[in-house]
Formats: C-alpha cells, structure tokens, sequence
C-alpha cells in the first residue's frame, strides 16, 4: 500500500546473482550484496521521508497546489483520503490501546506480549497497530514475512520482530541486516542461518518453532530436545526462544488443547534436561491467552483481540474487547427506480415501487462480499437499510423505503450522506463477526480483506 514493500534486488534475486555468480566468489557475493542494502537503506530512508511528508500533507490538507521542482512530473494535490474516494476504514486507536490493556488485566504482570501485525496489521495497519501495541504494553512484535518485519524497520520501530515462519535461505543476509529473528523448522535452514551470521562475525537470534498436533509447520514435538541438541554448537545460532501454535484454542472442547500443551511441555522436560535453556517460551494466542492461564508461558502471541474482535463466542464473557475497525463511505448517487426495474448486474434485485437506490462506492475490489449480494444491510441516518443487487466491484446499491407510517418517518438520503457498512453508531452494531458468520468465514479474514485497498483514517 504504501509502495515500498519490496527492496528490488536486495533478497538476493535471481537477477542479482546470475549476474554476479561467474565473476565472483561467494564471500564478495555476499558483500555486494550488503552494499546493496547500504544502498536500499539510503533510498528507503529518503522514500520514507517522502511517504512522511506526504503523509502529513494529508493530515493537514491545504488547498495549495504544490509545485513540484521535477518538471517531468505531474503536479500533485494533496486531498484527505476521504476526499479521494468517498470509502474508507477508520481505525480507532483508542479501541486497540483499551484492547491491550484487557488483555494485559486478563493474563496479569510478568507476561511478556508480542502483537502480532502480520497482514498489514489485520487490515488496520501494521505500523501504526505496532506503535500502539508497543506503547501499550507489548514488547515483542510478530509478522509472517521477512517483507513484514522490513516495513516496520523502516519506520523506525526498534522492538525485537519475530517472523512466524521460517523464511527462504536467500532472504537471511536481509534478515541479519534488519535484526529480525527467524523462526527455524528445519535443520538446512538453521545451518544456513549459523553460517552466514557466523560469517558476519555474530550469532543470529532464532526461535524454534515446535509442532505439538497442529500439524502445519514445526519439529515434531518428540524430536526438537535433538533438534536443538545437534545445532547446540553453533557459534552462529543463539537460540532465543521455543513456541508451538494451538488448533483448537478457540473450540469449545478443550481435549485436544490439553494434549498439544502436554506435547509441548514434555519437549520443554526434555530440553532443559539435555541442559539447554528454551529461553521465551511461547504458545497462546488469543483465544488461549484469554481462556489459559497454564498456557502463557513467558509470553503470549496476541493478533486477533488486540484489533478488538473475540476469536470466539467463549471468550465473550471474559474479557471487554472493542473493534477498531469500522468501514465508512458515502452515498455518491440516488435516484427513484420504477416498479419492477432491475438494478445491477444481473437484476437479481427489481425495485418494488417507492424505493429510492442509492449508491455508495465500495465493493468486492475492497472486501466487501459478493456472497453476501441482497443479504446484509447498511446504516444510514441511524436506520437500517436493505443492500440490493449484486454487489459490484467498486460499487454497491442499496434500497431507501420512501414508504412512511408513524413509526418510521420517511428517511431522506443524499449524495454525501455518510453510510456505515461496518461498525457501531448508538445501539446498532455491523460487526465483522455477523458478517463474517452470514459467510461461514471468519472475522479474521474479513478484516484482512478490507485492509487491502481502502484508504485507512487513524482517529
Ligand atoms: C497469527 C498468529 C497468532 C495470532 O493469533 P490470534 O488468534 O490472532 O491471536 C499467533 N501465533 C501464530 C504462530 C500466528 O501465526
């Protein structure tokens, strides 16, 4: 989103190294390749410095036209995001530091947080949630890619980044140069992560990621006291942790918790007995940091509550969560349809006679569910109303009764009018959850979707 996801070249790109491999020698390979990040770091800082000042620009928008010193460029204007496209997310701050200090009332002191803001923070932003998080109570932050822990380096954030997977070989000198941990599953990669930070004369901080049943990623349990026996030796590893992940934290039958916890602490017996120390210990998240207290270890992993939402219907009555997220846009077109006209593609919906249709422009493009076509509702003027016809991919129509009786007087919609499609206003809530369960999905992945292209507003 922000257009400097990707260091070109700097992951040791194919590019980078065919053209290099038959003149050189590993070892100047690999300095080339730091000179490269030298260089990306430069550009990155002067990007950044862009992205700020532009950034500012928007929060306080003038009406000045800049004129730009580079003649080959197109003049900009400096609009709010909700000037550009009448759709967006508004991110509480507020919600996600009361979220923080819930949770941090819920699992007590001398618990170590790592927020977790992989997915572009789910949908809300990864580096805003982060300084949040951080300001919060969190110490440790967590992402799903060795791109996602850049992007917080470059916006200065210090605190320790682990990435959740163990990432490509190629991507280790990044790794090494932005201090982010790897988590480490397999032993090829381990060796690869000793050698080259031995190279660079250091020992790279790693966490062992321990399959305890989940069955997705991680040494068996029954193996990792050997794993970690054998890589022991390395001057080039320093093992800073051991975690597993849960696959029913959020079910209601906890037996198969309770056996993955048990698998995890036999392998935790097993390590300190070969006389190495796990170091953090990690195993919640969310939904168990909430539920177990046996289950926090030295740390918890925290993503889904922290953003407001409860990964399940259990964890409800434990802990007071808020949403941050609300999506907000505004009515762009209204007209009266005659009866038995279609409206949108397909004309899945015909107008019943005094309806007004107003359009708000977002749509499946910005995570808004094309399932969910005729089958959801909006809020306007703090009235429910019927969303009809397909759902576009930039637009979306939905149906003012102009039908009026004494309880409800006829409610006037114009092009301006605010409409929240997601969110709480009074005592009406459009939750991610609701939406998410009229789908069958979840709200996580709800909430990522609309993170993708809609501008984000901070309040
Ligand atoms: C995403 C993730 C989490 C966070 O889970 P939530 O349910 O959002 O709290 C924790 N640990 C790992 C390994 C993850 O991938």
């Amino acid at each position: 989103m922000d257009g400097i996801r990707v260091i070109e070249g700097g992951l040791g790109s194919k590019r980078e190294k065919d053209s290099n491999q038959e003149t050189q020698n590993e070892e100047q390979h690999e300095l080339n390749l730091f000179d490269l990040f030298e260089q990306d770091v430069n550009m990155i800082q002067k990007q950044s410095c862009e992205a700020q000042a532009e950034e500012e620009a928007i929060m306080t928008p003038s009406t000045d036209v800049e004129q730009n010193d580079n003649d080959t460029q197109a003049e900009e204007i400096e609009l709010p995001a909700y000037d550009r496209r009448w759709a967006w997310v508004e991110i509480d701050r507020e919600a996600i530091r009361h979220n923080l200090l819930a949770i941090r009332k819920r699992i007590g002191p001398g618990i170590k947080i790592m927020a977790i803001v992989k997915a572009d923070g789910y949908g809300h932003g990864a580096i805003e949630s982060a300084h949040i998080a951080l300001a919060n109570g969190a110490e440790f932050l967590g992402v799903a890619d060795v791109d996602e822990g850049v992007e917080l380096r470059r916006a200065n954030i210090t605190a320790p980044i682990l990435i959740l997977t163990e990432p490509p070989q190629e991507s280790i000198p990044v790794i090494l140069r932005y201090n982010l941990i790897p988590t480490v599953t397999t032993m090829e990669y381990a060796l690869a992560l000793g050698e080259k930070a031995d190279a660079a004369g250091r020992a790279a901080p790693y966490h062992l990621k321990i399959d305890t049943g989940m069955n997705r990623i991680g040494v068996h349990y029954s193996d990792a006291a050997d794993f970690l026996r054998t890589i022991s030796f390395h001057r080039g590893l320093d093992l800073q942790g051991v975690f597993t992940h849960f696959a029913t934290a959020d079910e209601s039958d906890s037996y198969e918790f309770r056996l993955q916890l048990e698998h995890f602490n036999r392998s935790l017996d097993e390590i300190r007995y070969m006389g190495i120390n796990p170091g953090l210990v990690h195993a919640a998240n969310s939904a168990a940091a909430i539920r177990y207290k046996h289950a926090h270890f030295n740390m918890v992993r925290i993503g889904l509550a922290m953003y407001g939402m409860h990964p399940s219907e259990i964890t409800r009555d434990l802990i007071d969560l808020r949403p941050a997220m609300s999506v907000r846009t505004r009515v762009t077109f209204v007209k009266s349809v005659p009866v038995g006209e279609g409206v949108s593609y397909s004309y899945t919906y015909r107008s019943p006679g005094s309806v007004l249709i107003a359009t708000i422009p977002i749509g499946y493009g910005d995570g808004l569910p094309r399932a969910l076509t005729n089958r959801m509702q909006v809020l306007v003027k703090g009235r429910l109303c019927p969303q009809v016809g397909n759902i576009c991919m930039d637009m979306t129509m939905f149906e003012v009764d102009q039908r009026s009786s004494q309880l409800k007087p006829r409610l006037s919609v114009e092009v301006g009018d605010e409409v929240l499609v997601i969110g709480r206003a009074g005592d009406i809530e459009l939750s991610l959850d609701s939406m998410a369960e009229a789908l069958g999905t979840i709200n996580y992945e709800l909430a990522c979707r609309f993170g993708l292209r809609l501008q984000r507003i901070f309040k």
